[in-house]
This record gives C-alpha cells, structure tokens and sequence, in this order.
C-alpha cells in the first residue's frame, strides 16, 4: 500500500489549448448559482461587469433551494447584532474570527431587504412583523422563513428570476467547469464541459460558488450534485484550504431504507419535537441541558451512540407535543413522510445522522480573495472564519448573501484579464488502464468516508482511509479520462482525500470534529486552522496555520 505521502493529485484534469476549443469571453464568470453565486453575480452585474454565470445542475438542484429553516438575522427589537455574534461565536468553539463574525451579522438585516427587493416573500406573524423561528444554539428568535419549510426554494426562485433578467448576466445550466485556468500564477478563466464538447471561459475574475460536498459520505442531507467539485477545482489551481476536518452532521434526516434521505430541520425540535429510542424512552434529556436542541454534533453522536446500544437503524422523532398543527407548521416534511405512510401528527418518524454541512474551503479574505490572484470564492465553498469549528443553525444563507455580494463587488473591479496558458495532459496514458467500475468506486468511497471520517475518527481509521482514497485516485482518471462522471468522482476523491488528511491531522476533540483517540479539547495546542495546500508533485500538505492569518501556513505570522 502506498504511504499518505504518496498519493499524488493532478493539477489538472486534462489537457487544454485556447487554439483547438471555442473561448467565450466574460469580465467575471461564476461558477453556481445558489445563494452566494447569484448575489455574486447580481452584485457584479450592478457594478457594471458583463458576467457568464455558469451552474452544471438546475437552480432547484442546488443546496440552496434545498434549505429549510431559514435565514438568521437580527431582527428583532430585543435581538442585536452583537448577541447574534455572541451566539455564533460560542458555537465556533473557539475558532470563529471575531471580526468576520460581527461583519456578516451585522449585514444580516441588510441581506433579508436586499432578498425581498428581489421579490422573496418571507412568512409573517398577524402584526405583520416577521415570524421568527429559532434554532439550536440561538439565544432567541431570529431565523426568518418562507412557507414554513421552504424557505431556501423561496431564496432561489427569487434570486433566478433576477438573474434571468439581469441584461449584464448570461446563465448557462448544464456546463460542468473541469479546471480553473491559472496562467502566470493567476486564474483567468476556467475549461467547461457541455454536454460532449469542451470549451473554455476567459475571464478578468472568477468567482466560485460551487457550494458544499456532503456526497462524499454515504448518508448526507444534500443533493446530488453536491461532490466537492469546488473545493477540488481551487486545490489543483493551487489555492489555499482550511477547516475541511469540520463537516457539521445533521441529527434528523428521515431514514427509510431505499428512499433519498430526506433533512428534518431543527425548527421542528424547536417547537417541541423530542427525540425517542425504539423503547419510547427521551434519552437527550440525560445528556445536555439543551435536550434536542444542543449543538448538532451533540445530539448527532448520542444518536448513533442510542443506535448502537439499542442495536436499532434509527432513532425516533416524536412530534406529539408541538404546539399547533405540524402539518400547516411544516408543510413539505409532512408531504414526504405523507408519501411513506407518516402522519406527522401521530407517528413518530424515523430519523439518524447525515452529512449536512462543510465548514471549510478556500481561504478567503473579507472580500472572498482566494489565495490565488483572480479567484474569488463565496458560499459554502469558501472558509470564511464565520462558523469557526461548527456552523450555527441558518448562518451559511446569511453567509453566501453576504460574502457573495462583497466577492461579486470587488470582482468586478479587477481590471487586468491574464493571458490564457496551456497545458499538457498530465494524466498517464490510459493505455492500460483498469477497467473499474465507476459506480462501485463511489460507493465504496461513500461508505469508507461515512465509517472512517464520520462523526467520529481515530488515528488508523483516518490513515486508512487517506491511503484507500489515494490509491483510488490513481486509477480513476486513467479509466475514464474526460468524461463528466469521471471527472466528479474525481472531484469527490480529493475533497475526501481533503477531508480526512485535516481531520488526521487535528489531534483534539473540536466543534463538529470528534476524534476518540484525542476526545478533549486541546486550547494549548490546537486553537489553530490546518491549512491544507498542493505541493508542486501533488501531495497534499497539511500545516496547522494562525488562526488570525490562515494564509499562512507556518503560523509563525512571517
Ligand atoms: C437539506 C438542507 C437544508 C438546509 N437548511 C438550511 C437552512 O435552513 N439555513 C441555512 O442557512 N442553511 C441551510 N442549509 C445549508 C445551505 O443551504 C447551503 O450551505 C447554502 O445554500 C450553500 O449555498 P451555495 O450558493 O454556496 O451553494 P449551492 O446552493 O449548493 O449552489 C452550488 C451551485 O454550484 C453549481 N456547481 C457545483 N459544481 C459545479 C461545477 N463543477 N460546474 C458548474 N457548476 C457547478 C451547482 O449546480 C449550483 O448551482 C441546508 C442545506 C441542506 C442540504
């Protein structure tokens, strides 16, 4: 088997030359279009930029239509900003940037009017004031929704109607981005699938809203085409990542074999829904003061723990005692559980963990600059500083509308447009490559990533595990070269490779990162982000970097 450090990642994915392919030209393409990539759009379009929004699945189909609780604001007469900020900090667990968290806050109100000038209509309580729900690890009520349950749906159709109709804005849905351009150190455009030609975009900026990676785990809350692509594509072009050991869990996702794994959200445990084992007993009360509502990773490890001990699949979720009908008060849970014979008023629904959310990305500074010159990122993809080791319930809309707007701004005034460079295929030749089977790869990897890198991780799991992924690599690209599935699994085996280097690095208990073998926090050692990069031969390198400045991966401030 070959050690961690052999496993090597390419810097491209194929090979590329401006004269054998179309080149579309943009003053600033974006990659999505979910909450961060179409405020980036929509703010670069304002600024005066021509912008090429490019998104490989339907709108519906990203993550931000999929959002159900809402967004966090502080809206509220007796809610601040600084007691939103107090609330996202404590949540972080030590590694949220106080400056970033009290900037993004504080744009909060801001974002929610920005989002209703588009014309996303959010629920309101009979004195016509916002209805404001609340979630775990909120002090008080300040997660505005639409439609109960569907708020990210409400975000989404508001935000693609405006960027159809924005006359600097040119959508494309389909094309799959396979590499960012870096010439010259700079990014200045990025290589596209669609459909069975390629092409290539030129652009003065790129911004990278590509969104999270939750496919990597075998139960995950996010749609399909949430494989990391993003996180990927700014690894080969030598960009900086941190906090990729915290991927946050989601206690309830409703779990019937065969069926897509659909989210419970929190604002149901926040009316009253409790959580029951197979025996009708609340085990949450026994564990934290907060019952269900304690921090997501907490109620997710005493899940699988009640799992286990009472050698069941799932746990239950009790909806008996919330106050009104939970058929009105969520509307599309009780459509699905509906579907599966779940009357949401009476039967407990069967719920377990899944991936849910990726902390960490790209480094970015406050305006979204990646650590490489040209490229932007926002939204999940990005790591902002916002969320720290753990990410408050409704904070990631909030962070995407905020820091897509900053990046689509400053974008838009980057004035030089690089030259294009070339590049060679550096794949081996697929001459004898092995024929693997695709789908069987992606499962393996899902399940080894769920059991391994999961909810919770030890030392020779995780060196495992970084070994399997980088033997897979290996193999992968040689067997399919430049096919769009191909090119995604490959996506997921560095983002996973990612994933489980960052956490076997991180040797204390933090956040959503839980390690038995180092089950406590470790403030001495460990109140600093693992900054990962890619060495010129394409190993992966993980250096602990000052929580300050994580761009700097000796952390010794130089
Ligand atoms: C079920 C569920 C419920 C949630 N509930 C909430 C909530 O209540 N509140 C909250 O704050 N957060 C919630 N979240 C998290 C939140 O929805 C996401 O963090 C947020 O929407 C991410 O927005 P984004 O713009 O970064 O990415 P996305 O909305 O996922 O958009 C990504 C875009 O990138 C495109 N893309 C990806 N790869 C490529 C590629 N290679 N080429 C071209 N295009 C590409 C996709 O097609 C898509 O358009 C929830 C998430 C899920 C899954």
């Amino acid at each position: 088997m070959p050690s961690p450090g052999e496993s090597r990642f390419p810097a491209t994915l194929g090979a590329f030359d401006a004269r054998r392919i179309p080149v579309l030209q943009a003053d600033v393409l974006v990659i999505g279009a979910g909450i961060a990539g179409a405020t980036a759009a929509l703010h670069a379009a304002d600024a005066g930029a021509s912008v090429l929004c490019v998104s490989k699945g339907e709108f519906d189909e990203a993550n931000t239509a999929w959002a159900q609780g809402g967004m966090a604001a502080a809206l509220r007469s007796d809610d601040s900003p600084e007691r939103h900020a107090r609330d996202t900090l404590v949540v972080g667990a030590g590694l949220a940037a106080p400056e970033v968290v009290r900037e993004v806050v504080s744009r909060g109100p801001h974002m929610v009017a920005w989002l209703q000038g588009l014309g996303a209509r959010f629920d309101r309580a009979a004195d016509g004031a916002f209805a404001l729900g609340r979630e775990g690890g909120h002090s008080t009520n300040r997660v505005v929704h639409a439609n109960g349950d569907s708020t990210g749906r409400e975000i989404q159709r508001a935000l693609s109607q405006a960027l159809r109709n924005h006359e600097r804005i040119l959508c494309k849905v389909g094309p799959f981005v396979r590499d960012l351009l870096v010439g010259d150190g700079r990014c200045v455009g990025a290589v596209v699938l669609d459909g069975d030609r390629e092409l290539a975009i030129h652009a003065r900026a790129v911004i990278l809203a590509t969104g999270g990676a939750g496919q990597v785990y075998r139960e995950t809350t996010n749609p399909s085409g949430a494989c990391g692509d993003g996180h990927a594509l700014a690894f080969r072009a030598g960009a900086r990542l941190t906090d990729l050991e915290f991927v946050q869990f989601h206690p309830t996702v409703l779990y019937i074999a065969g069926a897509s794994r659909f989210l419970i959200s929190e604002v149901v445990r926040g009316a009253g829904a409790v959580l029951r084992d197979r025996e009708g007993s609340r085990f949450m009360t026994a564990i934290h003061p907060d019952a269900e509502l304690a921090p997501r990773d907490i109620v997710s490890r005493a899940i699988l723990d009640r799992m286990v001990a009472t050698n069941d699949t799932h746990v239950y979720l009790d909806l008996s005692g919330v106050q009104g009908d939970p058929h009105e008060l969520f509307p599309s849970i009780s459509r699905i559980c509906r579907a599966f014979d779940i009357d949401i008023a009476r039967d407990p629904i069967p719920v377990r963990p899944g991936a849910h959310y990726m902390v960490g990305g790209a480094v970015v500074d406050g305006d979204g600059r990646t650590s490489v010159p040209g490229l932007w990122a926002c939204g999940e993809v990005a790591a902002t500083g916002l969320h720290g080791a753990n990410r408050l319930a409704s904070n990631s809309l909030l962070e995407g509308a905020v820091f897509g707007a900053s990046a689509g701004t400053a974008a838009a005034a980057e004035p030089r447009l690089g030259v294009l460079p070339r590049h060679d295929d550096l794949a081996e030749s697929s001459d004898q490559a092995p024929l693997l089977q695709l789908d069987d790869v992606l499962y393996s990897l899902k399940s080894l990533m769920w059991r391994q890198v999961g909810l919770s991780r030890a030392r020779d799991g995780l060196t495992q595990a970084v070994e399997r992924i980088g033997l897979w690599n290996r193999y992968v690209r040689r067997s399919h070269p430049g096919t769009r599935r191909a090119c995604e699994l490959q996506n997921m085996l560095t983002t996973s490779a990612l994933v489980a280097t960052a956490a076997l690095t991180r040797q204390e208990s933090r956040g959503t990162h839980f390690r038995s073998d180092f089950p406590t926090r470790d403030d001495s050692n460990w109140c600093r982000r693992v900054v990962l990069a890619r060495a010129d031969d394409g190993v992966i390198l993980a250096q602990p970097g000052d929580l300050r400045n994580p761009s700097d991966p000796r952390g010794d401030g130089s």
